[in-house]
């Protein structure tokens, strides 16, 4: 007998965002089915939100293919088990369930919300844990279409056996519970429309599903599926639960707390290939290496439901932002350009790109290539080459931090002897070291003493790519006017009684 092809699935409700959960799920199945040379089916979960999935599926769609996924079936790629949207479905939901009423696995409801609530209170008044009572599990034909009569639509509710619910999780090992707990649940609502149970159970068979490997948060669900497939008699996928994503402080990650949405993180400035590989390890690790920094084709080789964890994964944005800065190095000079130039025109610091824009702004990425953590960090670290600042704006206490006790009066003069030197020689990084060396000595003065001035007055920050190479793509007449500016300043804010001083 030839094995089960294996069939693979997402199921997405459609909520506009592709939250970094759904992407984790979606990349572990698409690399499970890639590996095994299976199939991978985008499913919309859409019986919550009739009216406004095509819009709100696209921003899922979206979230996925921008992290570097795709898929083989789908309601956009088509397939030979669709429709793959659950709201073109709802035929297939209601024959299925008047095949279970047809077998007394299942019966008509007709309490009403008021009744059941009344219920529930009473319930939990007795310290019980809810359930439905059963009260419409014996009804007579005559009984039902007597409230049929009155106009009630009723509900479809599976009746649920005694014992033990259970199934073995390919990650977790055998997992269970009490299926009298359950009560008999609904399966179809008095509206038509299934529960998320039991249209994603009639789906993982007709789309024949071989395994479902979704998150942890779904464990609860799979004992209500388990009692639908036995209703069937059908056999069931394999099921495979991945860990919890939590935040450090061991608490669900919530957007309330951070990014949790691909949109989010791709206006921070990660790059999908950082995100991607970042996701992959929150709940799998790979056997035998040390290496970190995966692309997706090597993951593919990699993984292995095996592998997948048992203990939660810590969402660790630190971690994040290291991968994310291992895959810019990785980039190309001219692809970092292309990335971060949205980034420069969000920030008014670029208008409408022309070539020369890409050129200059490739060069000045070269500077800071290797030490960008982010995307979103480009345009602020930049900001120096592309806006002058007025002598107000100087950072007095940066340009006159002195670790030897400079006075202002020694950081003017040494700026009006840079600006002298300046003009002298010719205006590359490699002369510019040289003749500032040559001053420091000259001055007997720390060369530390002497840059830290002159990184402020160029720069107007503490910290900044190396700055000879920052004055040569800067250019003589800007560095000297940046001087000049901090000269300026530091007169500007000379005490009144030192004016004359010098
Ligand atoms: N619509 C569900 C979700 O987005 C699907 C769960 C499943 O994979 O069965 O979480």
């Amino acid at each position: 007998m030839n094995p089960k092809p294996i069939r693979v699935r997402i199921a997405p409700s459609p909520t506009g965002n592709c939250h970094v959960g759904t992407a984790r799920t979606a990349l572990y199945n698409y690399l499970f089915a890639k590996q095994t040379g299976g199939t991978f089916i985008l499913r919309v979960d859409d019986t919550d939100s009739l009216r406004n999935t095509l819009e709100s599926e696209q921003g899922v769609f979206e979230g996925l293919r921008w992290i570097g996924l795709s898929w083989d079936e789908g309601p956009d790629v088509g397939g030979a088990y669709g429709p793959y949207r659950q709201s073109e479905r709802l035929g297939i939901y209601a024959e299925r369930a008047h095949e279970l009423l047809e077998k007394d696995l299942a019966y008509e409801c007709f309490c009403s919300p008021e009744d059941l609530e009344a219920e529930r209170k009473q319930q939990m008044a007795r310290k019980e844990d809810p359930h439905y009572g059963g009260h419409c599990a014996n009804l007579t034909a005559a009984e039902r279409e007597t409230l049929r009569a009155k106009g009630i639509k009723p509900s479809i509710r599976l009746r649920v056996r005694p014992g033990t619910v259970g199934f073995d999780d390919s990650i977790r090992g055998r997992v269970e519970q009490d299926a009298g707990i359950m009560g008999d649940f609904v399966i179809i609502k008095s509206n038509g429309i299934p529960v998320y149970n039991f249209g994603t159970v009639i789906d993982e068979y007709e789309m024949q599903i071989s395994h479902v490997i979704r998150g942890a948060e779904h464990i609860s669900n799979t004992f209500p599926q388990v009692l639908i497939y036995e209703a069937f008699g059908w056999e069931m996928p394999v099921f495979a639960h991945l860990v919890l994503m939590l935040n450090p402080d061991k608490t669900k990650i919530s957007k309330r707390k951070g990014a949790v949405y691909l949109g989010d993180f791709a206006a921070m400035g990660y790059l999908p290939e950082a995100l991607l590989n970042f996701c992959a390890f929150l709940g799998w690790t790979p056997g035998g290496i040390s290496e970190e920094i995966l692309s997706l084709t090597e993951l593919q080789e990699m993984f292995s439901l095996q592998r997948c964890t048992q203990s939660n994964a810590v969402f660790d944005q630190v971690k994040l932002d290291w991968m994310n800065g291992m895959w810019i190095r990785r980039l190309s000079a001219a692809e970092l350009t292309s990335r971060v130039m949205p980034f420069m025109i969000d920030a008014g610091l670029i208008n409408v790109p022309v070539k020369s824009d890409e050129i200059r702004l490739e060069a000045l990425l070269e500077l800071i290539h290797e030490r960008l953590p982010r995307l979103d960090e480009a345009p602020e670290t930049l900001a120096y080459f592309y806006t002058d600042w007025p002598a107000e704006e100087v950072d007095l206490d940066l340009l006159t931090a002195s670790k030897s006790n400079r006075t202002k009066e020694d950081i003017y003069s040494v700026l009006q002897e840079s600006i002298k030197l300046l003009r002298s020689n010719s205006f590359t990084a490699a002369a510019l070291e040289e003749q500032f060396k040559a001053l420091a000595a000259s001055l007997e003065w720390k060369l530390g003493d002497l840059l830290m001035p002159l990184r402020v007055a160029v720069t107007n920050r503490k910290i900044s790519p190396p700055l000879f190479t920052t004055m040569e793509v800067l250019g003589l007449e800007k560095v000297s006017q940046r001087l000049a500016n901090a000269s300026a300043a530091l007169l500007g804010n000379a005490p009144a009684d030192r004016s004359g001083h010098e």
